[in-house]
């Protein structure tokens, strides 16, 4: 980062998984950097999230990568099967082979420990908890927060990564609905014990033309299962995200699949199920203008067919401190971050969308062989060292888990 943007003070709107990461980057860049989150404090909430290689690279250059090495599991092999008799449609080798293949390895996880690992790498303090924005001013050398509380704040740049229903979005383009997408998730996690004699492979999906289900492990001991059954429902009836499951309405939906798959729903305790809907928005990308830089799903949210939510939103910040180090000024590096992530994210959402990633013989290293350190390096866009990064890091102070989740 150039001497214009050490010292600029930076508003991030939303500690979510791309507000964290960002959060963090700019901190080892010189940046006096402050979260606004809407939450009282961390919570563990959420359920399964996939890290995939091209995600994995941007924890290793924060070096929180070991916190999910150690409570995630690194499946032996992403396996998808025929959802009716469960026939071998594809078979992705994973672990060691990831590692050769992709140049980083695979994880599934709670949300709340890769949440809880990127919150670690940020400074002691960064986050004002309970700080729900409510709208944006442009005053003109600065950005003014108003929040939800009656209190404000000022900045000069704001980085929205306040999630699906993002207000910062809402600043530019005024109030626009997430669009329901016409699917619901009955997702669930439990304890292996309850599985039986059932040993399922570390991850599957198990595909049909209108229904599919993801199974697998939420950490290193395989004590807690984790499941995600996904279902075509013509309306959403409420305006939340999510709801108690009727386990007898998810079982009925499914009683066509494989036993293996019967087996794993019937085992869910009704108390550990929970239905979602699945929201999405138009590829219409929205990344904000010379003072506001949109990440993650403020900009872009997408289904979670390819689950690429969280790992797109890692992309994004690190995309951006990239611009950040080639252009010098806020303004100019926002414009090469938008014109650098508009391909590769239309890609991603269109694939999702379709529902079709992994369902038979796939070339998946467009998607996990990606490396957002280093793609499409130019003058404009540096290439970021991991070594020079950690010696930052440690110039800093800013050590791995030295803030607490909390
Ligand atoms: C509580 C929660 C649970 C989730 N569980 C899962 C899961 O189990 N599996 C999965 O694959 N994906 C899950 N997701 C979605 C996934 O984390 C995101 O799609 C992905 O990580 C993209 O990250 P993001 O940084 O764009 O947004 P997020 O990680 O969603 O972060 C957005 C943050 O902004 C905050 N925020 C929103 N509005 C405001 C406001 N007006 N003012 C201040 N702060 C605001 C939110 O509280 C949140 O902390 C979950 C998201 C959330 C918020």
């Amino acid at each position: 980062m150039t001497p214009n943007t050490i010292g600029a003070r930076v508003a991030i709107v939303g500690a979510g998984i791309g507000g964290c990461a960002l959060g963090a980057m700019l901190q080892r860049a010189g940046a006096d950097v402050t979260l606004y989150e809407q939450a009282p404090a961390f919570a563990r909430i959420g359920a399964g999230i996939h890290l995939s290689p091209n995600l994995m690279r941007v924890l290793r250059l924060l070096d929180v990568h070991r916190h999910v090495l150690v409570a995630g599991q690194e499946p032996a092999a992403f396996v998808n099967r025929d959802g009716i008799d469960g026939a071998l449609l594809y078979r992705l080798e994973l672990g060691d082979a990831a590692n050769r293949r992709f140049g980083a390895t695979f994880v599934t996880l709670k949300r709340a420990d890769l949440h809880a690992a990127l919150l670690s790498a940020l400074a002691p303090g960064s986050i004002s908890w309970n700080r729900r924005l409510a709208g944006l001013d442009w005053r003109g050398e600065r950005v003014a927060l108003r929040f939800e509380d009656g209190s404000e704040a000022q900045a000069d740049v704001v980085i929205g990564a306040d999630g699906l229903r993002s207000r910062t979005r809402e600043a530019l383009r005024g109030f626009e609905k997430p669009v329901y997408s016409g699917q619901v998730a009955f997702r669930g996690s439990y304890p292996r014990a309850l599985l039986g004699s059932l040993a399922p492979d570390d991850l599957t999906k198990w595909w049909t033309d209108r229904r599919f289900v993801l199974s697998y492990w939420l950490d290193r001991a395989r004590r807690d299962f984790y499941f995600a059954a996904m279902t075509p429902q013509a309306e959403w009836p409420t305006d939340a995200s999510s709801m108690p499951a009727d386990v007898d309405e998810m079982r009925q939906l499914f009683r066509t699949f494989h036993p293996d798959v019967r087996h794993m729903l019937a085992c869910a305790p009704a108390r550990a199920v929970t239905k979602w809907a699945l929201y999405e928005r138009s590829p219409q990308f929205e990344f904000g203008n010379e003072r506001l830089a949109l990440i993650g799903d403020a900009c872009h949210p997408m289904r979670p067919f390819m689950s690429q939510g969280a790992a797109m939103a890692l992309e994004d910040a690190t995309v951006l401190m990239r611009a950040l180090a080639g252009a010098g000024d806020f303004a100019s590096a926002f414009a090469v971050y938008a014109k650098q992530r508009t391909e590769r994210l239309t890609e991603v959402h269109r694939v999702s969308s379709a529902n079709t990633f992994m369902r038979g013989p796939t070339e998946p290293d467009w998607v996990f062989g990606y490396d957002p350190l280093s793609a499409a390096a130019s003058a404009e866009l540096p290439a970021l060292s991991p070594d020079a990064w950690r010696r930052r890091a440690r110039v800093s102070g800013l050590h791995p888990m030295s803030a607490v989740a909390a």
